[in-house]
């Protein structure tokens, strides 16, 4: 059985997104239909969007879905219909990297991610007929109606807006896992976040949760650095600052215990690799573009116990640490509400412009009835 649902149909890369009716099918085994109620949008979105994929398009994109479950397929044991989920990233649970509790490296991550289709090379939705790229991240959440599966899909407390609970699936995780979860950053440390965006913010957020002693936040808009100091930043710089790294070098003493780079640009990474104090460790979270670009780096940096480390969704198993930060945001210690910025779905090219000019931190598509932005 099909259904016909609607979905936001890339066609070419850099238009604009469509929205028209597909067919989607019934679930099949592992996997759920789930109506979604918001979606966030990602710079990945943007990214794949620009052509990082080089896959055939049309597709659909959209990987931070939140929504109710609708019916579930063979072998689904811990999800019924009603069921309030948030998706995330796909992992198999079953290879040795997920077994070892690194889901976010799964072996089969890229082909379940990042391919548009289904790990086993099939798609969900079609479109005037003919099959289209629609599982990204194993959901394709700019519709309003997905198959996820049941390894990506999280059960949370249904009391939370759902414009709260779609950018937990990736961007959130993303910065508040690679504090708590990879770093592990313990009270005293220090933290310094290049790009304050989503997933920096969440980081700088994630930092004040663990104690950090100072968080360091660089930007290049002076209304994301403040709004950065309110969220836990102990001190700003604007990126355009002159000798920024002998200046922060110069602050915290001889480096951070921790560096991230949030932005995806090799100049960015060099930064955030020069502040980082010897035994201490830079970690790498932007998506670089479609050019692919290198790093050089001074290999006696590296030499003096520097530790350098990419890291995937936070490096959090989305099932355990989801439920976390959403206690954390009942307690009040991780305020997503000062990120989130609500469209409706039919207005999401005008979300996409937002957060291409940096005018909204992480817009967040609403299927039903948002409002006007
Ligand atoms: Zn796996
Ligand atoms: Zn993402």
């Amino acid at each position: 059985m099909r259904h016909s649902v609607r979905a936001a149909l890339l066609q070419e890369v850099n238009g604009p997104f469509v929205i028209d009716e597909v067919e989607l099918e019934s679930p099949r085994a592992n996997e759920l239909l789930v109506r979604v109620t918001a979606s966030g949008v990602c710079h990945t979105d943007l990214t794949y969007r620009a052509g990082a994929g080089r896959f055939p398009l049309p597709a659909v994109l959209g990987h931070e879905g939140t929504g109710v479950v609708q019916a579930v397929g063979e072998g689904v044991t811990d999800f019924a219909p009603g069921d309030t989920v948030v998706l995330s990233y796909f992992s198999c649970r079953a290879c040795a990297t997920c077994v070892s509790g690194h889901p976010a490296y799964c072996q089969h991550g890229p082909a379940g991610n990042v391919s548009g289709a289904r790990p086993d090379g099939s798609f969900p939705m079609r479109w005037k007929g003919q099959p289209v790229r629609s599982s990204f991240f194993h959901q394709s959440s700019f519709a309003t109606h997905v198959l996820a599966h049941q390894h990506n899909a999280v059960k949370v407390d249904a009391s939370v807006p759902p414009e709260l609970l779609a950018p937990l699936g990736c961007g959130f995780q993303t910065g508040a896992g690679a504090v708590l979860e990879a770093f592990r950053l313990q009270a005293g440390q220090q933290l310094a976040v290049f790009g304050a965006g989503a997933v920096g913010l969440a980081a700088i957020m994630a930092a004040r949760v663990a104690g950090a002693s100072s968080v360091i936040a660089v930007d290049l808009s002076p209304e994301r650095l403040e709004l950065a100091r309110e969220l836990g930043a102990t001190d700003t710089f604007l990126a355009t600052e002159p000798d920024l790294t002998k200046t922060i070098l110069k602050r915290t003493r001889g480096g951070v215990d921790f560096a991230l780079e949030c932005v995806g640009l090799p100049q960015v990474l060099r930064q955030a690799f020069d502040v980082t104090r010897s035994l201490g460790t830079c970690g790498l979270l932007g998506l670089p573009g479609r050019d692919n670009p290198n790093v050089t780096l001074p290999m006696m940096g590296l030499l003096v116990g520097r530790r350098l480390v990419g890291i995937l969704e936070g490096d959090a198993d989305p099932k355990l640490f989801i439920p976390r930060l959403i206690n954390l945001h009942a307690e009040g210690r991780f305020p997503l509400e000062r990120l989130s910025c609500p469209y409706p779905f039919e207005a999401i090219n005008d979300a996409v412009h937002d957060m291409e000019t940096r005018t909204a931190i992480k817009p967040v598509l609403l299927m039903e009835g948002g409002c006007s932005p």
